[in-house]
């Protein structure tokens, strides 16, 4: 196992930039995950450390050792894609066997590593079968133990779950994380799918257009994001952004005032706008109201209920709208006027120009 190392990494296609000045470290058997939207550069970073792409500049280290030169096969990496290509005509065990064998195993220790990992995967019962004869999941679980029977130094995932049904995906993913705990191989994993980030990670690395946004713990990237774009991207409903105004104690939007806190006063000029965030959590219905708005879709989820509002705006001006997340004991219905107060010690200002965060500060 080995730590991995970006120094500045930037991947250049003709004139586009597929990822710039990436920079980050993996300890040695940790797990990360990069995550952002499509084509914001994961795979290009998974690609280049993996050796199937070079790096325009930047360095590489996979422990001690700076890899910009080595060929993909001599890094000791291993690699799972979405569409992982099993061998056809091979059984499960020679599937798994395979890269042992490549590298010149004895047949003991070919046969010794496949029981490991078939009894770890769950699949021993499945080890005489040929790919044809197993379902997805289980497809999946053998191109997993392929690629860590040969116990490389780093695991490279890329999006290895995405062409599994939700149930089979929610399954195979805490078998993954289980997985890791057992093997400890040091792993990168690459997702657009925030789920996935979140409950899989020791760090996340946020990436948009080929930058990283942000690097931390799930958790604390949740409770303190960066800038607007990890607020919206991490969380489901996402983060609801409004677009303020500040006017000496408040902040108005559209006709209506949401208290500004206490801590935040002093810094702030009237007439400066923001766009607010506040999380769907963090809204209550209370006649007590900051915000009257009106329900327009109702989304019961069984232990939450997910409501959509929006807010009552001039004709002309763009509609705006807020997720709000409430106990399935409150029974609304499309149209119904619903007063929502926010929670004033959950708010968040961004710069409604850069995006970065303004509060809380630090
Ligand atoms: P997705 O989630 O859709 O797979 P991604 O985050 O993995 O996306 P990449 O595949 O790394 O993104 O691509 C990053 C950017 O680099 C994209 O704009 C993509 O179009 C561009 N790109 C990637 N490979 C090439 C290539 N071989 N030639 C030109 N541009 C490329």
């Amino acid at each position: 196992m080995a730590s991995v190392q970006l120094d500045g990494i930037t991947r250049r296609f003709s004139q586009a930039v597929a990822i710039e000045d990436i920079t980050f470290e993996v300890p040695d058997g940790q797990f990360w995950v990069l995550v952002g939207p499509s084509g914001c550069g994961k795979s290009t970073i998974l690609r280049t450390i993996a050796g199937l792409e070079s790096a325009t500049s930047g360095n590489l280290y996979i422990g001690e050792v700076l890899v910009n030169q080595v060929p993909a096969r001599q890094r000791d990496v291993a690699m799972v894609f979405q569409n992982y290509a099993l061998y056809p005509n091979m059984t499960v065990a020679e599937n798994i066997a395979f890269g042992l064998k490549m590298r010149g195993a004895d047949t003991k220790t070919q046969q010794e590593r496949v029981e490991t990992m078939a009894r770890i995967l769950d699949i021993t019962h499945l080890l005489n079968r040929k790919p044809r004869q197993l379902s997805g999941g289980q497809q999946q679980r053998v191109a997993l133990g392929r690629a860590i029977a040969r116990q490389p130094q780093v695991f490279l995932l890329d999006e290895p779950l995405s062409n599994l049904d939700a149930q089979l995906r929610d399954g195979t993913r805490s078998e993954l994380k289980q997985l890791h705990q057992q093997v400890g191989i040091t792993t990168i994993y690459v997702t657009h799918d925030q789920v996935e980030a979140m409950t899989l990670a020791d760090r996340i690395v946020i990436l948009e257009r080929g930058k990283i946004q942000q690097i931390g713990e799930p958790q604390s990237i949740y409770a303190h994001p960066a800038n607007r774009m990890v607020a919206t991207f991490l969380g489901n409903p996402p983060m609801n952004i409004l677009p303020v105004t500040y006017t000496g104690d408040s902040f108005h939007l559209e006709g209506q005032k949401i208290p500004c806190p206490s801590t935040l006063g002093d810094s702030l000029h009237a007439g400066q706008h923001f766009d607010l965030g506040i999380r769907p959590e963090h809204i209550r219905v209370s006649e007590d109201a900051h915000l009257i708005t009106e329900v327009s879709v109702v989304e019961p989820l069984g232990r939450e209920t997910l409501i959509r509002v929006k807010l009552p705006t001039e004709e002309r001006s763009p509609q705006i709208t807020l997720n709000v997340q409430v106990s399935p004991d409150l029974r609304v219905i499309s149209g119904d006027r619903l007063p929502l107060s926010l929670d004033l010690d959950r708010l968040f200002l961004f710069d409604p120009t850069t995006g970065q965060r303004i509060y809380p500060t630090g």
